[in-house]
């Protein structure tokens, strides 16, 4: 594995590689934020699978935080992050700093997400989508990947990101991966590792009333205000729980809907503060349980 850390040396390695194989191959590539746990570890075998060459990048975008967020005591460890790359036979890592991706001015330039931003996660935090589509643009002109990797666990980021390899026209094909889940049911996140010991026993309700909403949707419920206010209900009956949004959105648009259509794909997506930390999930409430892709892992890793 070769961990480049400018985009002068990931370019170069990057050539030597491909002109090192006698025949042309694909590139898949895995841009995270570090802290790697058995989620990516997943992504990244499934990239693995599919492409001759294997780059992860590494990278706390500060574009994609906002002032009040959680930026410097987002949780980093490149060690263990590098030695989990090699062992999964990733052939490029590339940990740039900021100044190396941003240099010292202010960025001027930035990619713009219209209507698909502006709710869910975008009415909490604004700006945040522009920040993350400004870096998956510049990785995708640094890595120039075949195929890049994204999970459904951030499902509006997912969509968001295949929007815009559409409409900036980028050679890349977006590749949808699987939501990894502690054994309790938790989607693994890097933010977990804030939560307390008694916050992290009540996290896993947020998957389970998710998996309530999906199975009272296919026993034939239909009022999404009603299945709102029971699920925040059982949500923020627990201490400590507070629920920013939980929307029923059309996976494509994203737009809310107020009914469920029998048939109709709909996603239920949910933001809840456990504690101070803020967690996502969703569940696809039109597809039977058995559709989703679950691997559970202990721990970290
Ligand atoms: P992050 O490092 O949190 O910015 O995430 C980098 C990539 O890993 C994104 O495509 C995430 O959706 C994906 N990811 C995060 N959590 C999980 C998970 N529990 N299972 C699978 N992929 C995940």
């Amino acid at each position: 594995m070769i961990v480049c850390t400018s985009i002068s040396q990931f370019r170069e390695e990057r050539a030597r590689l491909l002109a090192a194989s006698e025949t042309p191959g694909s590139l898949g590539l895995f841009p995270t934020m570090g802290y790697l746990h058995a989620g990516h570890a997943e992504m990244i075998r499934i990239a693995r699978k599919e492409n001759r060459l294997v780059a992860v990048s590494i990278f706390v975008n500060p574009l994609q935080f906002g002032p009040h967020e959680d930026l410097e005591r987002y949780p980093r460890s490149p060690e263990a992050d590098e030695q989990l790359c090699r062992l999964l036979d990733v052939d490029l890592l590339f940990m740039p700093s900021i100044v190396e991706m941003y240099g010292q001015q202010p960025v001027l330039s930035s990619v713009h997400v219209g209507m698909l931003g502006s709710h869910l996660c975008g009415t909490s935090r604004p700006g945040h989508f522009d920040g993350v589509c400004t870096v998956v643009a510049k990785l995708f002109n640094i890595v120039m990947p075949t195929r890049a990797y994204f999970s459904r666990k951030d499902a509006q980021q997912l969509r968001i990101v295949q929007q815009m390899t559409r409409d900036l026209s980028f050679p890349v094909e977006i590749v949808a991966g699987p939501i990894v889940r502690e054994e309790d049911g938790l989607a693994i996140s890097s933010r977990n590792a804030y939560l307390t010991a008694s916050e992290r026993s009540i996290a896993p309700r947020i998957a389970q009333t998710l998996r309530t909403i999906q199975r009272r949707v296919a026993q034939g419920e239909r009022d999404v205000a009603l299945l709102q206010r029971e699920a925040v209900h059982t949500l923020e009956a627990y201490e400590g729980i507070r629920v920013d949004y939980l929307s029923f959105v059309d996976p494509d648009t994203l737009q809310p809907f107020t009914t469920l259509v029998p048939g109709r794909e709909t996603l239920c997506a949910a933001a809840v503060y456990v504690g101070k930390t803020r967690l996502i999930d969703n569940i696809d409430v039109r597809a039977p349980a058995s559709t989703e892709y679950t691997v559970t892992a202990r721990g970290k890793r």
